[in-house]
């Protein structure tokens, strides 16, 4: 049984107090995490303090050097990063790779921050005056995340708010803590200084201690909804910079005039992906006229029955095991519900053989047809391999129905019609669009966020957005008189 220590002061840090981290294809532990408390957030403080300045000072372009070392050590280690994702995650190594990678991206653009602070400047902004204006560090920063990507999420945080100078204290989930500390390693074997990156287990305790802190001047917190909204309602009225980014529900419109076949096995892969637990995943087809839900259906029923499901450490499998045994109970619950309040399930996951066999947390995939507006499977985030079915009868319906929802993380539509797919970029009320992209997860130089109940904060995750959030902006001006140039004190407000 592995130790899974806080990392503080460029050191690995045990703890008093622990959890248990498990497997949740086998439902066995694989170690234990350390919990820390007010006092853990306050070593990594006085850390972070202590060598935040000489970081400050340091050229960007030297601090881009560490990031061009920790995404070769990334790559090194690629499969053991991913060894420890799938093991406590569930997800198949296949996938882990995949977030790996999209995290990687990250960092590559983070070795760009000597080109991203260069700031703006006017010569002559007004009579022999120049004005330029230039990005400096927060100071000390923290970053919250969730259970799905435990290699990925993070990496949207610390390679850039690091490479703009400051320092990143990182609380990572309790279920999949791992992954979070190889990499604290890998950065100081990059050359970052002691200190400038943290990692401090726990839970709720940690997490308020980290936003009370006065010396933390940024959050950025990914994870549900209803604790995206607490965290930016608490940072802000302690003063701080928050970017809260929460759940989803995401749609895919189906057009009657869209390659069904494309359609279904881009879905598929959307919806049933990580076992559903991403918030990019396709949860609701809305295929627009009975038609064209008559024949998806029939095309995702078949694929949805022959996915292969096993532990995520095996190779060649679609799905793994959920991640833990609540999670996996509450999703089964939502399929009852949905029967109950009159849908039609047409797959059902908890026919799975594994779901029986398995000590560990599976679910087949689950087909929902005719799902209606007001079932909770469609108003509530799932967040498991369930694909709900909406009919609806125009085009126009379907994007009202989108824009009606609480949630606006991403959303797609399938169509061979641009004017639809235009229209549909235009109207619709969602942060990421995808047009024949079921998953549109912007590449790491644009910037990742949803609308409504699914971020709360206006600077969005990763890519130019995040040496934004990172930084603040000073605008300096200059004048250097000659002599015979003094002017007499003015009391008129200058202006050109
Ligand atoms: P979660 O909200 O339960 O936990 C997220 C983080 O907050 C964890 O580190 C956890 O320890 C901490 N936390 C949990 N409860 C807390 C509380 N009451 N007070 C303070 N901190 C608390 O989320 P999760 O179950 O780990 O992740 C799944 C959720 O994350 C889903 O809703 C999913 O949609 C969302 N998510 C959103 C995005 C996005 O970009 N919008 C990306 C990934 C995941």
């Amino acid at each position: 049984m592995k130790d899974v220590n806080h990392w503080i002061g460029g050191e690995s840090q045990p703890s008093q107090r622990h959890l248990d981290v498990i497997n949740p294809a086998t439902a066995e532990p694989v170690g234990r995490v350390a919990l820390g408390d007010a006092a853990t957030v306050e070593r990594a403080i006085e850390a972070a303090r202590r060598a935040q300045p000489a970081w400050r000072d340091t050229p960007p372009a030297k601090r881009a050097q560490v990031m061009y070392r920790f995404k070769a050590l990334l790559e090194r280690d690629a499969d053991e990063i991913c060894a420890l994702v799938s093991e406590e995650h569930g997800k198949v190594l296949e996938d882990a790779m995949g977030e790996l990678k999209r995290g990687i991206e990250n960092v590559e653009y983070a070795c760009g921050v000597p080109e991203l602070l260069k700031g703006e400047y006017s010569h002559n902004a007004g009579p022999a005056i120049d004005t330029w204006s230039n990005h400096q560090p927060l100071g000390i920063v923290a970053g919250i995340t969730p259970f799905n990507f435990p290699a990925m999420v993070p990496l949207w945080m610390y390679p850039m708010a690091l490479a703009c100078g400051n320092a990143f204290i990182l609380k990572p989930s309790e279920q999949v803590p791992s992954a979070a500390l190889k990499m604290a390693e890998l950065l100081t074997e990059a050359g970052l200084p002691d200190g400038l990156f943290s990692v401090v287990h726990g839970d709720r305790e940690v997490v308020e201690a980290l936003i009370d802190a006065p010396d933390v001047k940024a959050v950025s917190f990914v994870g549900s909804t209803p604790v995206a909204k607490a965290i930016y309602q608490r940072g802000a009225e302690n003063g701080k910079r928050v970017q809260a980014l929460g759940g989803a529900k995401n749609h895919a419109v189906v057009l009657p005039d869209a390659d069904l076949d494309n359609a279904a096995s881009t879905l598929i892969g959307a919806a049933y992906g990580s076992a559903g637990e991403r918030c990019m995943a396709i949860s609701v087809a809305v295929c627009v006229g009975d038609d064209t839900a008559d024949a998806l259906v029939k095309r995702l029923s078949q694929e949805a029955r022959e996915l292969k499901i096993g532990a995520g450490t095996e190779r060649g499998l679609d799905m793994g095991a959920l991640v833990n045994a609540g999670h996996r109970d509450k999703v089964a619950g939502y399929l009852q519900q949905g029967v109950d309040a009159g849908a039609e399930l047409v797959v059902d996951g908890r026919e799975h053989p594994l779901v029986e066999s398995s000590p560990g947390y599976f679910l087949g995939a689950s087909l929902l047809d005719r799902v209606t507006p007001e079932m909770s499977v469609y108003r509530d985030e799932i967040f498991g391999p369930v694909l709900c079915v909406v009919r609806v009868a125009s085009y126009d319906e379907a994007i009202a129905l989108i824009n009606a929802h609480q949630y606006g993380n991403g959303t797609c539509v399938f169509t061979r019609d641009g004017e639809a797919a235009r229209r549909f970029a235009d109207a619709i009320e969602v942060g990421m669009v995808g047009i024949n992209v079921p998953l549109p997860v912007p590449v790491a130089f644009h910037s990742f966020g949803g609308w409504k109940e699914s971020l709360f904060g206006d600077l969005h995750a990763y890519g130019p957005d995040a040496v934004r959030f990172y930084t603040r902006r000073k605008a300096i001006s200059q004048r250097w008189p000659r002599s015979q140039d003094r002017e007499s004190a003015q009391f008129n407000f200058p202006s050109n």
